[in-house]
Order: C-alpha cells, then sequence, then structure tokens
C-alpha cells in the first residue's frame, strides 16, 4: 500500500511548514511544469515602505491631503495601503471626514465620495495618468531614490493629480535561488502582478522568471494559467492576495503564502506555513520522492 509513504511524506512536508489539504496535491506536485508567482508579498516580501511623496499644488493644503488619503486608505487591506498610512503617520484626523461610496478594486485601487468630490488612489489606469506622465513625474526625483521603489500610487481629486507615492517593497531573500532551481528542473516560471510594466520588470529582473505578466486583474491571473493548462502543462499558481484566489482555484495546484489573505488560504491547495519559497522545492522533492515509492 502507498499509503504509509504518503502519511510519511505529509507529515514531513508538515514539520517545514508545508500544509497539503489533501495528499493529492502532493502526488500530483512533481509533475509541475509551469509555476506562475504573484509579485507583491510571493516574490517580494510584502513589506513595502514609501519612498517619496509628493503633494502637488491643489484646492487642498497638504494637511488635508494626508488626512483624506488615511481615512480612505483606512478601509483597505493592501500592503500599499498600510504603507501608505504608515508614511502619513496619522492616527486620528482633527475633523471627521465623511466618506462615501467606498470601493475597493482588487489590482487597481480605491475610491471613495467625500461631499462633491471623488477621490481614487491607485496605479496608473485606475487614476487615468499616463505612461508619459508618470515618467515626468519621476524624472523630478533623483535617480537614487528611483532605484529604491517600484510601485507608484496616484491620488486624484476629480480626475485631478493631487498627489503620488513612490513605493518599495524587497525581493525575499530565497527568492533568487528559488526561481533558479525551477529553472534547473525545466519548469517555466511566470510572474503576474496587477503592478505597472516599470515595477513588474524591476522585480522581474532581478528575479529572473522566464516570463512577465503586468497590469494583471485577477481575471488576467486566471486566463494565463488557463492557457497554460489547455496547452497540456501542469499549472501551479503561488499568491498571497484576494486578488490571486482566482488563479489559485484555477490552478492545478494553488500554493498560498501562509502570511496571505484569507481568501487566497482558503482557496489554496497548499499553504506555505512561513512564507518561505524554498520550502516550495523541498516539497517537489518530497512528491518526487513519493512517486518512485508507489510506482
Ligand atoms: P500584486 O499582483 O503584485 O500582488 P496587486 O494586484 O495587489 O499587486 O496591486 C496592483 C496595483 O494596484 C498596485 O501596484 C497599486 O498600484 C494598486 N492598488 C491596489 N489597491 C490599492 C490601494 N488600496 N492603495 C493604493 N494602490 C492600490
Ligand atoms: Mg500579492
Amino acid at each position: 500500500s502507498t499509503m504509509p509513504a504518503l502519511l510519511a511524506s505529509l507529515s514531513n512536508a508538515a514539520k517545514n511548514g508545508i500544509l497539503f489539504k489533501s495528499g493529492v496535491f502532493l502526488e500530483k506536485l512533481s509533475l509541475v511544469n509551469v509555476i506562475a508567482f504573484d509579485k507583491t508579498g510571493t516574490l517580494t516580501k510584502g513589506h513595502p515602505t514609501v519612498k517619496h511623496a509628493e503633494f502637488l499644488h491643489s484646492s487642498w493644503s497638504k494637511e488635508e491631503l494626508n488626512s483624506i488619503i488615511y481615512e480612505i486608505e483606512k478601509n483597505s487591506i493592501h500592503p500599499l495601503a498600510k504603507a501608505i498610512n504608515e508614511h502619513l503617520k496619522i492616527h486620528q484626523v482633527k475633523k471627521p471626514i465623511e466618506l462615501t461610496a467606498f470601493e475597493d478594486v482588487p489590482g487597481m485601487g480605491v475610491k471613495a465620495h467625500i461631499q462633491e468630490t471623488i477621490w481614487k488612489i491607485g496605479n496608473r489606469e485606475w487614476t487615468d495618468i499616463t505612461e508619459k506622465q508618470e515618467c515626468e513625474l519621476l524624472m523630478k526625483i533623483d535617480d537614487a531614490t528611483v532605484d529604491t521603489g517600484h510601485t507608484v500610487v496616484f491620488v486624484t481629486a476629480n480626475d485631478q493629480l493631487v498627489a503620488y507615492f513612490l513605493l518599495g517593497d524587497t525581493i525575499r531573500d530565497e527568492t533568487v535561488k528559488a526561481i533558479k532551481d525551477l529553472q534547473a528542473k525545466q519548469i517555466l516560471t511566470i510572474m503576474l502582478t496587477g503592478d505597472s510594466k516599470r515595477g513588474a520588470e524591476k522585480v522581474g529582473r532581478i528575479a529572473k522568471v522566464d516570463e512577465i505578466g503586468y497590469s494583471c486583474m485577477p481575471e488576467d491571473k486566471v486566463s494565463t494559467v488557463k492557457k497554460w493548462r489547455e496547452k497540456e502543462a501542469v499549472v501551479a499558481m503561488i499568491g498571497d492576495g484576494v486578488n490571486d484566489a482566482p488563479a489559485l482555484a484555477i490552478a492545478d495546484i494553488g500554493v498560498a503564502m501562509g502570511m496571505g489573505s484569507d481568501a487566497a488560504i482558503e482557496t489554496a491547495d497548499v499553504v506555505l506555513v512561513k512564507n518561505d519559497l524554498s520550502k516550495l522545492l523541498y516539497a517537489m522533492q518530497l512528491s518526487e520522492r513519493l512517486s518512485r515509492i508507489i510506482k
């Protein structure tokens, strides 16, 4: 019987912080030949910090903008929202601000109404900023600072740009080696991110993934996974965000980071409890060994 070998492997995995929701996925893991990675929180640590903030001349003072941005981002669980609010260092606004129609669109940003004004905070697409405009804004910041950041978050009030933030996050210590080791196993590595082309390429170059998909909405992550499955590949998707959950569900094997959102952890088939990407390789080795025993 293969049962004792399977149980031993599952318990070995668990001891190493790899939780399989079913033995089936441990058996299947050695067959994976395409892995799609989310960027923020998966290849990177997911603790971005603000490297540069700019408040443009507008009808609102810097103090007013600070309070407004804080009040809106307070409603979002996105790591960028947390980073911005930590940077703003506000713990309670002086005058209460009444928000209505708050919306949080995964992969895009947030939106809220305050009296007559529609506020949007998020990426270029979400705030209708052109690539040219972004380049011009970044040119005003010194190169050394721009190098530390890869994500730009824009703030618009009734479609007028009033502020922007440059945020940076660090690549996980094990990311580069994990990607290299997977490639040595002939596994195609793809990074899928909701972030812009610029941000995606900065991280993609360091991690040396084979392919990059940027400005991905949750359904774009799904269609990439589907595309590879239709080519008869065995696809694993690994992510942490609410925006990754649909792709985790459709992959042959969905892997969630332990620090990830509830949606990702509930949808995934495997959880990397300690957020350590090198455990993915360890799990693959367990799976390979298991398949040799079973055969
Ligand atoms: P990833 O796929 O790399 O994990 P996300 O899909 O979570 O990235 O986010 C994509 C982009 O959406 C971010 O880079 C950011 O520009 C924007 N965004 C999403 N939510 C927010 C928010 N609450 N505040 C600011 N920007 C946001
Ligand atoms: Mg993420």
